[in-house]
């Protein structure tokens, strides 16, 4: 099955970038706020539950891939809810939506993005997912789980002040330092999307070949977007995004996720 993997241009984080003056390249991480790169997210250790039971999927029914989706929200909420407690911060559960239609109002976030498969809207902690007929057939895709887990990945950095911080540096700096943090913070949504894979993996009860594939198909879709707005620009190359996905899994925490203290050359 082809999946549109156009989540991953669904970012929280599209916006209008800015001109501005350009900075001296240098290959070390810019000196962004200590929110991003001291977060104690970083050492809140393993995800909360290492267990995860994926409703059986046989029908191809709207009403059965809802279901599916429902219980993998539910095992986020709780693989992430006690890290985002032990880091100090706040944890609210992000309101989840289906949607069947490209271009319908999602609250205050406009309307849902054509080409995505899911968004987040950090204003409303709202994830928006697009039931389209590829995902009603095959919901069980693992590529649907961690888009899943993606734009969770975005509700992670909303509830510890990483989105906000920035959403300050794309709306202020310069266009390449607004895109390298950008990336910086897709590239972390992926890590944390594959903390939470890892973690759960073996209850899963998938063949490696799941994960293997899915590490290989990101680079079709780079390709495919060539220079719109979910480019490697915005969201990375396919050798730094597989760099994130294979250190997030491993990891099994968000500890191996500190993309804004990584080098330039793990986030280009
Ligand atoms: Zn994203």
């Amino acid at each position: 099955m082809r999946i549109p993997r156009l989540a991953l241009m669904a970012g929280a984080l599209v916006g209008v970038l800015f001109a501005g003056t350009a900075h001296a390249a240098t290959s070390s991480a810019p000196s962004y706020k200590p929110v991003l790169t001291k977060n104690k997210l970083y050492k809140s250790g393993k995800l909360g539950i290492s267990v995860c039971e994926e409703p059986e999927v046989t029908s191809g029914t709207v009403d059965e891939a809802k279901i599916y989706f429902e219980a993998v929200m539910e095992c986020l909420d709780k693989a992430w809810s006690p890290v985002v407690k032990k880091a100090g911060y706040r944890f609210t559960k992000t309101k989840f939506t289906v949607v069947t239609k490209e271009g319908t109002k999602i609250g205050t976030c406009g309307r849902f993005p054509w080409g995505a498969q899911a968004v987040y809207c950090p204003k409303e902690k709202a994830m928006y997912f697009l039931l389209s007929d590829n995902v009603i057939e095959e919901p069980t895709d693992l590529a649907l789980m961690q888009v899943l887990a993606h734009e969770y990945g975005h509700h992670i950095q909303q509830l510890t002040g990483i989105l906000k911080a920035t959403d300050v540096i794309i709306a202020k700096d310069s266009e390449s330092r607004a895109l390298e943090a950008l990336r910086r913070s897709e590239l972390q949504a992926q890590c944390l999307s594959a903390a939470f894979v890892g973690r759960v993996w073996n209850s899963l009860g998938r063949p490696d070949t799941d994960w293997s594939i899915l590490l290989k198909g990101h680079h079709n879709v780079v390709a495919a977007l060539g220079a719109r707005s979910g480019s490697e620009e915005t969201h990375g190359s396919h050798a730094s995004n597989k760099l994130w996905l294979e250190r997030g899994f491993k990891a099994q925490s968000a500890s191996a996720c500190n993309t804004f203290s990584a080098p330039k050359s793990k986030v280009h």
